[in-house]
């Protein structure tokens, strides 16, 4: 069984939202000093890297990313591959041949690539998924959503991807990295980190081969 890491590495070089503060990853103790062990600490957006929104990310009284279900969270999930496509609408995911009773879906896209490369430049133009899109995968009874940018929706609407998913109670998953996964089943395991009263938190996710 092969195992995929889709997380992405959180270095301060990393691609953040526009609005959001760069990642300041610092060691506040260092053993080259005198002092008896390394320590770091960490300051960033809760959605940097590869991250969960929860309801609450867009949803005022909304569920808060500690009570997020882990049976959502890990599980079968289907990747499928869009190579050529720029927003994710109903028309692509009626054609897509998605397999029935599928519950979790991660879109690989041409997000993907970027990637690989050095360049850490945010770009506007990443592949969305658009609000009808989103209310077809509802429809579906599809429980979590992957994509492999910092957004499920696109850059100049995002309000109303994200509300439509997180009113239906379907997991966000955003910044998957999923450039070496060809489309197919696996297992997710997916774990963000259980902070208080967040509105999202950054996560390790893995896919394992069936
Ligand atoms: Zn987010």
């Amino acid at each position: 069984m092969r195992t995929y890491d889709i997380t992405l590495t959180i270095s301060p070089n990393i691609v953040v939202w526009p609005e959001d503060p760069p990642v300041n990853l610092e060691r506040v103790s260092k053993m080259e000093d005198g002092a008896i062990a390394n320590v770091s600490r960490i300051a960033m957006s809760v959605h940097t890297g590869t991250h969960i929104d929860a309801p609450f990310h867009f949803i005022e009284g909304g569920e808060t990313v500690e009570n997020i279900s882990l049976r959502l969270l890990t599980g079968r999930a289907y990747v499928l591959h869009l190579p050529d496509v720029d927003l994710i609408t109903t028309e692509i995911l009626e054609n897509a041949n998605i397999p029935p009773r599928t519950r979790r879906v991660l879109f690989r896209t041409r997000n993907s690539e970027q990637w690989k490369k050095a360049n850490n430049k945010f770009n506007k133009e990443y592949v969305s998924l658009s609000a009808d899109g989103a209310e077809y995968l509802i429809n579906r009874g599809v429980k979590l959503v992957g994509v492999d940018y910092l957004s499920v929706a696109p850059f100049n609407d995002v309000v109303p991807t994200h509300q439509a998913l997180l009113e239906a109670g379907v997991v966000i998953v955003e910044g998957l990295n999923l450039s070496a996964v060809s489309q197919g089943r696996y297992t997710l395991y997916c774990l963000p980190l259980k902070l208080a009263n967040s509105d999202g938190a950054p996560a390790r996710a893995i896919l394992v081969g069936v």
